[in-house]
């Protein structure tokens, strides 16, 4: 680890007030005053998942002399449910003088996006399930306007996009005409409908300086639709609602970790370079996570360094592979939703048309408008991986989860 002796020192300081203060965390050993042996008793502490965190919320994670109420009513922090499947969905003290700067600190980390925020004209967008934008609802029929917080553009309101009429869409192109933003934030599956929907009409959208994706795996597929319709460089932007912006994409494809808030642990999974991340926030006065396991899998980049220039004291990653309860085992090794992906491309290889895909227990729903074969090859393809009879089925489409998300795979 090539930590710096003042990140330890905060690091230290900061979990001693959490096991001080935090019910969820008071059986855990205090940390040791010499900074140089905080990464080892860091290692020790048992990690917390979505249970506990769910458990005894919102008792067990308020500090002592926190006062929830009065924080709510003076609208310092609000509480809201994270999207995800029932036994994932959790609730969240969303505190806001925390949530926007580590946001903005962790997008500044690219010098692409730090030079077009710092732009007089910047304007961003937010393509997602409406209920998980910034911890405000935009479900129903709104005006634009009514949209918009602090100049930010929240485009969807309902929750399906699968289902999105053909006049949703095209209000949401002709917003984008028109709002021209210069700085796009979005869900990869539902950006790449809207992309399509515009190659569809011929519409041409005027192109962000970047566009940062998040909230759920981005597959190949998706990457490719959006590519076309858009010329610009897309960017991961790693986070989680209960635990912030972790990583940040750079210009060079590694993701950089947000370390002035937040601290994280890698643990390595059965497969070369896989790792479950856990972390542990920092500066975050209200829900402070120690040791959360955020529930995914991520491919270690293999060099500290990066071509980019920017320092990073803790690790790089290479890509997000997928939710760790959407990972297989396969002989002891782990396959996540992300291998699956770059087998079913490396067999439909650059020409392909598929869409969507997702593997529902032995069956492999593959949406493809153009291709009748391509559900039986991507099918061929998973079974290799996965060493056990896969069938391809082509469908109209894949719905997503109540929650607005898509998964890859269900067991
Ligand atoms: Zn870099």
């Amino acid at each position: 680890m090539s930590y710096s002796p003042a990140h330890w020192r905060r690091v230290g300081e900061e979990t001693r007030r959490m096991v001080t203060e935090v019910p969820l965390y008071r059986d855990r050993p205090v940390p040791p005053g010499d900074p140089a042996q905080v990464d080892q008793w860091l290692k020790q502490v048992p990690p917390v998942g979505k249970r506990e965190l769910r458990r005894g919320f919102p008792r067990s994670l308020l500090r002592e002399n926190q006062d929830l109420n009065a924080a709510m009513r003076d609208e310092r922090v609000t509480l809201l449910a994270t999207s995800g499947t029932t036994a994932d969905r959790l609730q969240v003290i969303w505190e806001w003088s925390w949530w926007d700067p580590q946001e903005r600190e962790a997008m500044r980390l690219n010098a692409r996006i730090a030079a077009a925020m710092s732009d007089a004209s910047y304007r961003e967008a937010v393509l997602t399930t409406p209920a998980c934008g910034a911890g405000t609802c935009h479900f129903g029929s709104q005006t634009a306007a009514e949209r918009s917080i602090d100049g930010i553009l929240f485009f969807n309101e309902s929750a399906d996009p699968t289902h999105w009429t053909d006049r949703e869409c095209e209000r949401m192109l002709r917003e984008w005409c028109e709002f021209a933003p210069r700085g796009v934030e979005a869900d990869p599956a539902y950006l790449a409908i809207i992309a399509r929907a515009a190659l569809k009409r011929g519409v041409r959208l005027p192109s962000p300086e970047f566009i940062t994706l998040t909230y759920e795996t981005t597959t190949q597929a998706m990457r490719r639709d959006i590519a076309r319709a858009f010329d610009a460089p897309l960017f991961q932007l790693y986070g989680a609602t209960e635990a912030g912006v972790l990583f940040m994409e750079c210009e060079h494809g590694r993701l950089h970790p947000n370390e002035q808030h937040s601290h994280v642990d890698l643990v390595a999974v059965p497969g070369s370079g896989l790792a479950r991340v856990l972390v542990t926030t920092l500066g975050r006065a209200w829900m402070p996570l120690l040791r959360y396991d955020i529930g995914d899998v991520v491919r270690v980049a293999e060099s500290r360094g990066c071509a980019c220039g920017l320092k990073s004291d803790g690790p790089l990653l290479e890509r997000v592979e997928g939710r760790q309860s959407d990972c297989v085992e396969v002989r002891g090794e782990t396959v996540t939703p992300l291998m699956l992906d770059d087998a079913v491309h490396a067999e439909l290889g650059a020409a392909a048309t598929i869409e969507q895909w997702q593997l529902a227990g032995d069956t492999l729903l593959v949406v493809d408008p153009e291709s009748g074969t391509s559900a039986a090859r991507a099918a061929a393809a998973v079974e290799a991986v996965l060493r056990r009879r896969i069938r391809g089925e082509r469908v109209a489409a894949v719905a997503p989860e109540a929650s607005g998300k898509y998964r890859l795979v269900k067991h």
